[in-house]
Formats: C-alpha cells, structure tokens, sequence
C-alpha cells in the first residue's frame, strides 16, 4: 500500500519522548511514547501511559523538528506506548513525514505494539513501517530475567555433562534460552535512570562488556588448558562449562537479590 501524504499538524496525546534509547529496537533510536493503552498488564513497564487521558498534546510537526536535531546520531524512530495503535492516524502522519524528508528517509520506523489492533489499522499502517515489535508481557522482566539465567545455569551445566556431540546439541536449546537476559536486564536498568542518563547507562554496560571480553577468554582458556592436560578423560572434561555455570548461576543469585521489589 502506498502512504497518504502526511499532516504536519496531525495532534497526538504524547506522554513523553526519549532522543537516543538503545532498547527500544535496532540502534540508537528516538522515541515517541503515547499515551493511552488497550490492556492493563501486570508487568507494564510505562504504566503512566496507560489511562486514556493524560499526557500532553503536540503535531507531527513538533515531533518532526525534534527528531531532525537528533538525527545525525539516530538509526531510526520507534513509536511506542501505551499503545500506539490506538492512535494509527497519527502515527501515520508522523512517520510518512519523517519517509517524506530527504534528511529523514535513512531512518527505520518501527511501531512497540501490543498487537491489540484491527486488521485495518495494519492495512493503513502498511505503507509506513519498517517493522512493528510485537511485546508478549507474560513473564514480566525480573522473571524472563531469573528464567534466563536459570536456563543458562542449566545450559552450561549440561554442556559440561554432555558425552558426545549429540547431547552436546540437544542441551543447545535450553541454553540459547540464556538470550532473554539482556533484554530482560535491559529493560529493569533503563527504568532506573532518566532519560538524560540512558547514553551514560549504555556506556557502563559497553564498558562492562568489555572488560568480561578482556577477562574471559584468559580465563576459560586457562581452564580448559589444564583440564586438557590433566582430565580429558575423567569426569572433569566438563569443567569449563561448570566454571560458566557457576559464574552465570553467582550472577542469577545476585540478580534475584536486587531486583527484589521489581
Ligand atoms: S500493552 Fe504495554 S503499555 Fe499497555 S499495559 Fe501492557 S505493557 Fe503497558
């Protein structure tokens, strides 16, 4: 489908906007959130944005003149919510604008949606999108977090106990389950700064990243040298998976301590 030409002053029910957040889709992206939501989840990470009313107005156009100041630092815009269906017609207009702008088109647009919306509201976004995140609440962060954890334990754990090649595979599944903490973890760090301090959050996390990258690959080298040289035949072969499982695990239990209250 082809997009209607955009209405710089389209007015939308803002709840607020973030200029540069590394969560909320590919890159570093600004955001819109709207306000007003469809559900009513337990584990809503904006519950300010949920009511019907609140918020503040502001058009197209406003949105458009902010997110060209932040662009030469964006890979693209995310509308998010409460739930941004709920107003389609407005993030219609905003992002066939910023496709419109010559300065703006490199932009990816994406929509964080709960899915809650008519086939004809996905018809008329069509034209507009990029890509739309589909959120599933089910677990909330601070469980998906421990479940993470608790699979990567286990993972690590069997890696170590598997025999051969095969058991070695079939233990894959459960580890690769490992992947939702980062998101998880993501999404509970970022509620806990404003967002002036989000660029300050990413980089400690990059930092941290770096240092375990500058870490561990002595360490599970060591490991696996002298199990080699010692244990290839033993019970201990497994050892550097074990070492990856305790760390990983250590990491559970100092996870569940401070999120409680999540
Ligand atoms: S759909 Fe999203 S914004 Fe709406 S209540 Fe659920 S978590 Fe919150």
């Amino acid at each position: 489908m082809t997009a209607s030409p955009a209405s710089l002053d389209r007015v939308g029910r803002l709840a607020d906007t973030i200029e540069f957040s590394a969560v909320d889709g590919p890159g570093n992206r600004f955001v819109v959130f709207l306000q007003g939501c469809t559900l009513d989840c337990l584990a809503c990470h904006n519950p300010q944005t949920i009511p019907l009313v609140g918020g503040r107005d502001v058009t197209v156009g406003d949105l458009v003149e902010q997110i060209r100041r932040a662009a030469p630092f964006l890979s693209g815009v995310t509308i998010s919510g409460g739930e941004a269906t709920l107003q389609a017609a407005f993030v219609h207009d905003l992002f066939a604008a910023i496709g419109a702008e010559e300065s703006l088109a490199r932009l990816t647009r994406f929509l964080d949606t709960n899915g809650d919306a008519p086939r004809s509201t996905w018809d008329a976004l069509d034209g507009v999108l990029d890509g739309a995140m589909v959120d599933l609440k089910a677990l909330g962060e601070r469980h998906a977090l421990m479940f993470g954890l608790v699979c990567g334990t286990l993972g690590f754990f069997f890696y170590g106990l598997a025999p051969t090649g095969y058991w070695f595979w079939a233990a894959m599944p459960l580890a690769a389950l490992w992947g939702v903490v980062n998101p998880a973890a993501q999404a509970i760090m970022t509620r806990h700064v404003t967002a002036q301090e989000q660029g300050r959050l990413q980089g400690a996390v990059g930092s941290m990243n770096s240092i375990a990258g500058i870490i561990a690959p002595t360490l599970f080298t060591q490991t696996l040298a002298a199990v080699a040289q010692a244990h290839v035949h033993t019970f201990w072969a497994g050892a550097t998976f074990w070492l990856a499982a305790a760390m990983v695990g250590i990491g559970g239990i100092v996870a569940w301590r401070v999120t409680r209250g999540e």
